[in-house]
């Protein structure tokens, strides 16, 4: 079978992409190919929801600007034949709180943010005492707090991406690639685990923790890697006021969720892989004493489950890696190495993407410096003191 833009995966991510084309350009055929329609171990479903402007790159703070702004109205935008696709949407806000140390970056990433027009607040101790009695503030040097992120249901958005594109046209296969076909500077073919073939004008690797193995179906090794990260679900015995989405610069991140919280501490010393496997001792020796020094409250935490994931990391500077240049293909283009920022930056990104196949250049954000050239070139271009 032919398409004009063939995107392997069809996660958050690729469910984007697929709608940003259909949306931009309704006589542009996509097929996106997804070889598990359950979603079973994707990361999209397993991730914590969490989004935010606190970056310190303007292009990382762009792309959260415009997916919020999009997520705000992703209910009535995503309808589908009059249905609304809720994705519960809480705009609690988001704290980063950091050591005396790190008051200096925290407060230049301040600055950069306020510039680009983010409402954020910058919290001196006494005044992160003061909105939140219960923390424990004795080793903070200073928060910035961004009172108009927070976080949503992952899986929602997922859905809501894909039902949308879908009701515009984009096809969805159940189905695996098993191989790539390369004639010069060109991918012209994937073969799918069926033994259906597709060929394609343009081909998008939106395969997340998998989008190594597809660029390994070219002979390219890129330097994206599974890295497993637990979502732990934990209540707290004694009441904690409303809190925002938290994250420390220990790793420390969580929120609330229905009568408890959800979080966790994700470590880059993780071995690679495509781990699953569940480490009950971790909420023990990791996560519970990072939040019972924080909250007294949590003293006394019990963590009712914990869900496995993969990050698909970025190994080489912890930031997505958009666009063509993988083995020197001008039509196979690389949309993965988010590192935990994928579900926040899926409009953003599905919608450069869509530019880059469409017009050729990106029009809404300029994402030119997110290209596999700075890989090529080993120049890494990484957030400061941001996780
Ligand atoms: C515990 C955890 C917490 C997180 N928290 C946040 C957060 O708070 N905020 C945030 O923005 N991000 C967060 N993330 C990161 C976020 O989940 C990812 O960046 C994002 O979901 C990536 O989306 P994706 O569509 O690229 O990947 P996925 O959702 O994994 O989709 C990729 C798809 O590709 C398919 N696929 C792979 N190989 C093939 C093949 N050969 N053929 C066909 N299909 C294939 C897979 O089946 C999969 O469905 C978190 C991640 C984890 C694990």
């Amino acid at each position: 079978m032919r398409t004009d833009v063939a995107v392997i995966g069809g996660g958050a991510i690729g469910a984007a992409v697929a709608y940003f084309i259909r949306l931009l350009d309704p006589g542009t055929d996509v097929i996106v190919v997804e070889r598990d329609p359950s979603y079973g171990l994707a990361s999209t479903p397993r991730a914590s929801g969490g989004v935010r402007r606190l970056f310190s790159l303007a292009e990382n703070i762009e792309l959260s600007k415009y997916s919020i702004g999009f997520f705000e109205d992703f209910a009535e935008t995503m309808a589908v034949d009059g249905v609304p696709a809720d994705i519960g949407l809480k705009k609690n806000g988001y704290l980063f709180i950091v050591p005396p140390p790190q008051r200096d970056v925290l407060k230049s990433n301040f600055d950069t943010q306020q510039t680009l027009g983010c409402n954020v607040e910058w919290l001196e101790p006494d005044e992160i005492k003061g909105r939140f009695p219960s923390m424990n503030v004795d080793d903070l040097g200073a928060a910035v707090l961004s009172p108009d992120d927070g976080w949503l249901d992952p899986h929602s958005v997922l859905l809501g991406f894909r039902n949308k594109a879908r009701s515009i046209g984009a096809e969805f296969m159940a189905d695996e690639v098993t191989a790539l076909v390369r004639h010069g500077a060109s991918v012209t073919a994937a073969l799918l685990g069926s033994g259906e073939r597709i060929e394609a004008t343009q081909f998008v690797n939106a395969a997340g923790a998998w989008a190594k193995d597809i660029c390994a179906m070219v002979e390219v090794q890129v330097p994206i890697e599974p890295l497993r990260r637990f979502e732990h679900f934990f209540l707290s015995q004694e009441p904690i006021e409303p809190l925002p989405y938290i994250k420390d610069m220990q790793r420390l991140a969580f929120r609330p969720e229905g009568r408890g919280y959800t979080g966790g501490v994700p470590t880059l010393d993780e071995p690679r892989g495509y781990n699953f496997d569940i480490d009950y001792a971790y909420f023990a020796n990791v996560v519970w004493p990072a939040l019972a020094h924080r909250f007294p409250q949590f003293e006394r935490t019990r963590c009712t489950s914990t869900l496995p994931g993969l990050y698909d990391q970025n190994d080489f500077d912890g930031n997505v890696i958009i666009g063509p240049g993988v083995g020197g293909l001008g039509n196979f283009h690389l949309l993965s190495g988010f590192s935990g920022h994928g579900l926040m930056h899926a409009p953003g990104c599905g919608r450069a993407m869509a530019e880059l196949l469409l017009i050729g250049g990106y029009q809404t954000i300029d994402l030119t410096r997110f290209g596999y050239q700075r890989i090529l070139d080993g120049t890494p271009l990484r957030e400061t003191g941001i996780i």
